[in-house]
């Protein structure tokens, strides 16, 4: 603690001998991994003119007007980071745990709550290149680490760790550009991740700032008081960067240093404003669309596990996004129509695992389909895959009761036999005549027959269907109406 208070009073006192040279004079100090102070920059991402602004701006405008919307939070978006570790030659400067780098993915998805983006580590390399890992920005050193390490740069955040020269804390680039190039990402020096060394940038919000640029936002203190500052409406105008933690005025308003876009220490930065977010979801749709994928509700897994004539469903969601929940849906064997059997209510909207179950009884013998409707609160909805279960014939044989009955002039009935044999079926008159066969023929065991009766040759009255196998006789009545 009282090492960061020094450092932070450096700091300050850099500042001031900044003062009045260019806004972008951002030396500050930190703590060396020896604990010894180092001289370096906050932040080194290139940056913009006024001009390159404008441009930036008016295409924002014209795809927002375009596709509007665009700005609004009505999901979770997830970003998945590609780590690449860059270390000395010596295998050991500029090491980063892997724990410490999951701590840094959950900093930026805290950082990130606000506006709905969620981080996971998709991955982690390392290479020991002293070359690479001093390389600075625009530098070739950068471009051919960038060229022999990025991982699909339209789809994943990459984020190299490294030991810049210039003592530099991190930089980024902005999306306004080529989608899929190398060179986009984030690089931070490897101590200032959660646990690192360089007090009091050791909290990973240098990898927040640094993603907040990935995602297209300015420094609060872009343009300092002059329209359009950070093209942002709700960042107050700020002269100067501030570093340290405390207040201070410097355009007739207070100066926005909790905003991460700021160049506080980490501790005190905390916050990203509803302007920003809107303004970092217009860039992210329109130059990293590939990246801007809303979270869906993605189906892990659904199984069925059979006990008898019962049949219990699990499935297992690995996020959801504005989900009311899963019909649970039911094909009954014979039919042709999907049936409702009941609902089960999901998550809303979720980054966690969530486990469903559902069972049902009574299930009749032969091959049903199951299937899941889920259903967004705005009415979206997705089926699953089907699953199949079939339930087998108890005892020798099972005889369904025929449908309708009374009937006029078809109604059907199905049986099933629990080993192969062949299978006469009549309708029989209640004086004994067979006046019809309706089945004759070899039936494999636990496929249930379908078999229709057709009354329209024959007078109204009772009938009996007479059910032969070679190991059971069965028999019900029915009544034809006319
Ligand atoms: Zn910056």
């Amino acid at each position: 603690m009282q090492l960061a208070t020094l450092f932070r009073r450096v700091a300050l006192v850099a500042v001031a001998f900044s003062v009045g040279s260019a806004v972008n004079a951002q030396n500050i100090i930190y703590a060396g991994p020896d604990g010894a102070p180092i001289e370096g920059e906050r932040c080194a991402t290139p940056a913009i003119s006024p001009q390159q602004q404008a441009a930036v701006d008016a295409f924002l405008e014209n795809f927002l007007a375009e596709n509007p919307g665009t700005q609004n939070r009505d999901g979770f978006y997830l970003i998945p980071i590609a780590y690449h570790i860059v270390r000395y030659d010596n295998g050991t400067t500029g090491e980063v745990s892997d724990a410490d780098i999951e701590e840094q993915t959950d900093v930026l998805t805290a950082a990130f709550a606000f506006m709905d983006i969620v981080f996971e580590t998709a991955s982690i390399d390392r290479t020991d290149n002293t070359t690479w890992a001093q390389a600075q920005p625009g530098s070739s050193a950068e471009l051919e680490m960038k060229a022999a390490l990025a991982i699909d740069p339209a789809s994943t955040l990459n984020f190299y760790t490294t030991v810049p020269s210039g003592g530099l804390l991190g930089w980024a680039y902005f999306p306004d550009s080529c989608e899929s190039c190398t060179y986009h990402g984030v690089v931070c020096l490897y101590s200032t991740l959660p646990n690192g060394t360089a007090v009091p940038y050791n909290l990973g919000d240098t990898g927040t700032h640094e993603v907040g640029h990935f995602v297209g936002l300015y420094h609060t203190f872009q343009n300092g008081c002059t329209p359009p500052g950070d093209s942002v409406d709700d960042t107050n105008y700020e002269a100067i960067p501030f570093f340290g933690c405390g207040a201070r005025e410097t355009c007739g308003s207070p100066d926005p240093i909790e905003n991460f876009m700021d160049y506080t220490d980490d501790a005190c930065m905390f916050e990203f404003t509803p302007g920003q977010q809107e303004r970092a979801y217009v860039q992210m749709a329109a130059f990293r669309p590939t990246m801007w994928i809303k979270v869906p509700v993605e189906l892990v897994s659904f199984n069925a596990t059979l006990n008898g004539n019962a049949a219990t469903f699990e499935w297992v969601t690995s996020s959801e996004t504005n989900n009311s929940g899963f019909e649970v849906q039911m094909l009954p064997d014979g039919r042709s129509e999907y049936q409702l059997l009941g609902f089960v209510e999901g998550h809303g909207t979720t980054t966690e695992v969530q486990h469903y179950t559902y069972s049902v009884v009574g299930l009749n013998s032969g091959t049903h389909m199951f299937r899941l409707k889920q259903i967004d609160f705005d009415g979206g909805l997705e089926y699953s895959q089907e699953i199949e279960v079939t339930v087998g014939v108890p005892g020798t044989h099972v005889l369904e009761a025929a449908y309708p009955n009374p009937f006029n002039p078809e109604a059907t009935f199905r049986f099933g036999v629990n080993t192969q044999q062949n299978v006469r079926a009549e309708l029989v008159d209640v004086l004994g005549r067979v006046v019809n066969t309706l089945f004759e023929g070899n039936v494999a065991a636990d496929e249930m027959q379908t078999v229709r009766i057709d009354g329209s040759g024959l007078p109204s009255g009772t009938y009996m269907i007479r059910i032969v196998g070679e190991t059971f006789v069965d028999a019900q009545s029915v009544t034809l109406l006319k």
